[in-house]
């Protein structure tokens, strides 16, 4: 079957550009089952299950009336059967893709979308919007339970820019728009966006809006919500086209109810961002502070009371010895890098004023080459998952944000927790973390960790997952600063947004959604 690697599952489930695939060298496999009893995991299904397709031929010559271009092929249907988390990724490799929608459907435009929404609603089929596919929160898993079927609308034909303000500097981008293709769009026109997630490569505009995505410069050039000026919007009941203004207080925002709405609301289908010149310099420096309590207060400085560069990271001191270790040189305390983006006047002002106040915080400058090698390796890290999972390792992340008063405390229940939940199961696992982006008020931690599959692997993450969500929800944290919600965040996101909250939500749902075919079992508890 065309598109199918080796091990049969989907080329789309592997990260990226094939000839970028990492192989690990056999000193790093021997390491692995010596530090992390890593064995050779159970060889992949020859080619996943896919159920068979569950569409009536009136639904599908329904859809077919809609839309211009509906697959019903195995290989359309693999390619769009799960996101990117680690449980979707060892479940295609275990031959699992009951997950798989009857049909893809690509429609065209805006016009097509709506009518394929009006399809769906008409014959009950379970509507999954498809961006990049990147979802690592089970956000592309709808329920089957009570639909006539589930399809899986890829918006990859909505691919074009569609008017650039220079005047306002704002572009106005259709959703399927993969993030390189837009940055490619505007520096032909002398701008950025700015937004730089490590799924870059593969994640869209509108997913970015659907799931409030940030990005590792997001703390120069804001989240990707604080980006959007106006969206466009279908649903069943029909089309919103929000933000004809910088601000308004025309009411509450509405914008905000899309930003985040996970294709539960509607489908986004054009996004208009603020976009910035393209910086002509930029310098990311590294700096060394004793251990992950002093690198915490610094940023905390730097987030207050400035200079706040477009890039600031620290790593604890597991994270920074881990990432030394694989570059082969060796560290001591935490690593924290800055990156500074602007014109050379402004690029040397704060590199200089950044030198004074770290040095006044404990910071040690380490010059430019740590600030090189993190952007050389900067989408580096789903490459190397793929991998590891290869080797036979479990390898995941989880992230969080507090305030900073919670920030410690949040950091050593999440990092025990994962710890004691996976060190049950075998050999103690690598726990690594952190601070990924900084604000005025707090910060947010992403964790990231490393340990050997147990014989149920899938298991053994969502036993970690949950002892992590738990230390999360009992440090008064947030479940999600950016993945979302998805499936596997609703039982912490009920809590979070209280009884009130949860019927906020369904009310605009039925508002816009009557038959509920919208992503159903996603975002809404
Ligand atoms: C290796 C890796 C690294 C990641 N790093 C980051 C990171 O640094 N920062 C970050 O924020 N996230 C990160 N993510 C998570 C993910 O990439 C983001 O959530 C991203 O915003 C999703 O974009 P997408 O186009 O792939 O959307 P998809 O994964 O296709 O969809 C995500 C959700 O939004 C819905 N959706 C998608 N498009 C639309 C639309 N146009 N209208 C309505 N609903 C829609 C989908 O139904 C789904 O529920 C990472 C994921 C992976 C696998």
């Amino acid at each position: 079957m065309d598109g199918l690697t080796a091990d049969g599952m989907s080329a789309a489930h592997r990260w990226g550009d094939p000839s970028r695939a990492v192989t690990l060298p056999d000193g790093v496999r021997t390491l692995l089952a010596s530090a992390l009893g890593v064995r050779e995991p159970h060889p992949p299904a020859s080619v996943a299950a896919l159920p068979p397709p569950g569409l009536s031929d009136r639904a599908l010559r329904a859809l077919e009336a809609a839309c211009s271009q509906v697959r019903t092929d195995d290989q359309a249907r693999l390619a769009h059967a799960a996101g990117m988390s680690t449980v979707d990724l060892l479940r295609l490799r275990a031959g699992d893709a009951a997950d798989a929608p009857d049909a893809v459907i690509a429609p065209a435009d805006h016009d097509e979308v709506t009518d394929v929404l009006a399809a769906c609603a008409a014959h009950r089929i379970a509507v999954v919007t498809f961006g990049g596919g990147t979802s690592v929160v089970g956000g592309l898993r709808a329920s089957r339970d009570g639909y006539a079927g589930v399809v899986a609308v890829d918006l990859a034909r909505l691919g074009r820019l569609r008017h650039l303000d220079p005047v306002s500097r704002t572009a106005t981008f259709e959703a399927g728009v993969r993030a390189p293709r837009a940055e490619e769009l505007l520096a032909e026109q002398g701008f950025t966006l700015g937004h730089f997630p490590q799924s870059f490569e593969r994640a869209t505009i509108g997913g970015f809006a659907a799931t409030r995505s940030s990005g590792q410069a997001s703390s120069g050039y804001g989240r990707f919500d604080q980006m959007v000026v106006g969206l466009r919007v279908a649903t069943p009941s029909g089309t919103l086209h929000l933000g004809r203004a910088p601000h308004t207080a025309a009411g509450p925002d509405l914008r905000q109810l899309f930003l985040g709405s996970e294709g539960a609301l509607g489908v986004i289908t054009e996004v208009t961002v603020q976009i910035r010149p393209t910086p002509p310099a930029r310098r990311y420096l590294g700096w060394r502070l004793a251990d992950f309590a002093a690198a915490t207060e610094a940023a905390r400085a730097l987030a207050q009371d400035g200079p706040l560069p477009a890039v600031l990271r620290c790593s604890d001191e597991l994270e920074t010895t881990v990432n030394a270790v694989s570059e082969g040189a060796s560290a001591d305390g935490c690593l924290m890098i800055t990156g500074i983006e602007g014109t050379e006047d402004e690029v040397a002002g704060v590199a200089s004023a950044l030198t004074e106040r770290l040095a006044g915080l404990g910071g040690q400058p380490l010059g430019e080459e740590p600030g090189q090698a993190w952007l050389r390796g900067r989408f580096a890290a789903p490459y190397l998952r793929d991998a590891l999972l290869d080797a036979g390792a479990l390898v995941e992340t989880v992230e969080t944000a507090a305030f900073w008063s919670a920030l410690p405390a949040t950091y050593a229940a999440v990092r025990d927790a994962l710890a004691t939940s996976l060190a049950g199961q075998g050999t103690p696992p690598l726990v690594l973390c952190h601070i990924s982006h900084v604000y005025s008020s707090g910060a947010s931690l992403y964790f990231t960790v490393v340990a050997a599959q147990a014989d149920d692997p899938v298991a053994q993450w969502q036993a970690a997952k949950a002892a992590a969500g738990d230390a999360i929800a009992a440090s008064g944290a947030t479940i999600t600063h950016h993945h979302g919600v998805g499936r596997d965040h609703i039982p912490w996101y009920r809590d979070e947004i209280g009884h009130e909250g949860v019927a906020v939500l369904r009310a605009v749902k039925r508002a816009l959604d009557p038959e509920g075919v919208l992503n159903p079992g996603v975002l809404l508890p």
